[in-house]
């Protein structure tokens, strides 16, 4: 289910999954469908974690990222999850062939 909230977002970022939700900043980005794709790559991972325990596990990665690179950004786009779902947001059919746990072999790389 895609919401639309103009006011939740920091900086460029545009779009965000809180499962069962997609959260964007406008409601003209429902036609992006690489965005679409790469936020639904994330209900998948947070379903499959169980949804909290995604959360403790992305904040934990980007956190130790953070103090890896010195660099928050590059952390966060080096997180398995955002690996994960940047390598494969333009594959429209990556969801129905990904394995459960696809996020894994990104955390190494
Ligand atoms: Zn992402």
């Amino acid at each position: 289910m895609i919401l639309v909230f103009k006011h939740f977002f920091y900086k460029n970022y545009v779009g965000l999954s809180l499962w069962p939700f997609i959260i964007l900043k406008e409601g003209s980005l429902k036609s992006d469908e690489v965005l679409i794709n790469h936020e639904r790559i994330h209900l998948k991972q947070q379903r499959e974690l169980l949804i909290l325990p995604f959360y403790l596990l992305y904040i934990s990665e980007w956190l130790f990222r953070t103090i890896l690179y010195l660099d928050s950004y590059r952390a966060y786009q080096n997180i398995s999850f955002e690996r994960e779902a940047y390598a494969n947001e333009n594959d429209m059919q990556y969801l129905s062939k990904r394995k459960t746990f696809g996020f894994l072999k990104y955390l190494t790389r």
